[in-house]
C-alpha cells in the first residue's frame, strides 16, 4: 500500500530507518494492515515487521533494535493475498535479498507453482514472495540485472523495492501500472508510492515512467526501461508544504 526507500550515508547511521519510520506515518493516511522495514548495512540485512498498526512496529523496534544501515526499505500493507499477519507482512526476505510490493502479481499461482517443483520454501502466502525468490535466484551480483531479469515475468501491477546484504549502498525500484517517485537529496536519494513519504527532507522529485527500474545510492539515481534502455527523466519541485 506504502512504500518508502533511502539510500545515503557513506558511514552507517540510524538515519535510513528513521527517514523510512517517518515516511511511513505520513502515508498512514491511505490505510494498511502491517508494516515492515529492511535496513542493509555492514552488518548485513536486517527485517522487522508487524501486523497492525505503525506502533506495533516501532515498539518492536525499540526493544530490539536494528543495527546501523545504509539503506532501507518500508512497508504498509494492505492485504490482498494472505491475511493480514506478522509472517506475510512485508519485507520478504529469501536469502541475502529483501522485497516489498505494492498491488497484486496476477501469476503468482503459476510461478509459486514452479518454485515449489524446484525446492523453493516458503514462510507466507503472499503473492510478493514469489517475487522475492524470483530475484534471489536471478541475482548473480548485481541487484538492478537481477530485477531487470525478473518484472518480465510478471503481470499485473506492482511496484517493487529491494536491497542485498552484497550492495549495502543501494536500493532497486521497478513500477507497472503502480506508482513510484524519487526524491533527490543531498548525498542521499529517496524512493517512495507517494511524494509524501519524502517531501519533509526534499521537494525535488523524478517520476519513475510506466515499466521502468530505478536504481539508486547516496549519490546516484540511475533510470532504466524494462529492456535495459537508458532514460534520462527530468526532475520537477514538489509545490506542497509538508
Ligand atoms: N499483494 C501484496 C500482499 O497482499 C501487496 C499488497 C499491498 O499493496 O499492500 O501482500
Amino acid at each position: 500500500c506504502g512504500i518508502v526507500g533511502y539510500a545515503g550515508g557513506a558511514s552507517p547511521s540510524v538515519r535510513p530507518l528513521e527517514v523510512v519510520l517517518a515516511g511511513l506515518g505520513r502515508l498512514e493516511y491511505r490505510g494498511y494492515d502491517s508494516a515492515g522495514v529492511a535496513v542493509v548495512g555492514p552488518d548485513g540485512l536486517s527485517t522487522a515487521k508487524r501486523a497492525g498498526k505503525l506502533v506495533n512496529l516501532t515498539s518492536a523496534l525499540e526493544s530490539e533494535p536494528l543495527p546501523p544501515a545504509t539503506a532501507a526499505i518500508g512497508h504498509t500493507r494492505w492485504a490482498t493475498h494472505g491475511a493480514p499477519t506478522d509472517a506475510n507482512a512485508h519485507p520478504h526476505r529469501v536469502g541475502d535479498l529483501a522485497l516489498i510490493h505494492n498491488g497484486i502479481v496476477e501469476n503468482y499461482a503459476e510461478l509459486k507453482q514452479a518454485l515449489l517443483a524446484d525446492g523453493a520454501h516458503f514462510q507466507s502466502e503472499t503473492d510478493t514472495e514469489v517475487v522475492a525468490h524470483l530475484l534471489e535466484r536471478a541475482y548473480t551480483g548485481d541487484l538492478t540485472q537481477a530485477m531487470r531479469a525478473v518484472v518480465d515475468r510478471l503481470e499485473g501491477a506492482f511496484t517493487l523495492l529491494a536491497v542485498h546484504t552484497n550492495q549495502p549502498g543501494v536500493v532497486v525500484g521497478a513500477r507497472r501500472n503502480s506508482p513510484l517517485v524519487v526524491g533527490l537529496g543531498d548525498g542521499e536519494n529517496f524512493l517512495g508510492s507517494d511524494v509524501a513519504a519524502f517531501i519533509s527532507a526534499t521537494n525535488r522529485a523524478l517520476e519513475i515512467g510506466q515499466d521502468q527500474i530505478v536504481t539508486i545510492t547516496g549519490e546516484e539515481v540511475r533510470v532504466e526501461t524494462f529492456a535495459g534502455e537508458r532514460v534520462e527523466p527530468t526532475a520537477f519541485t514538489v509545490d506542497w508544504d509538508a
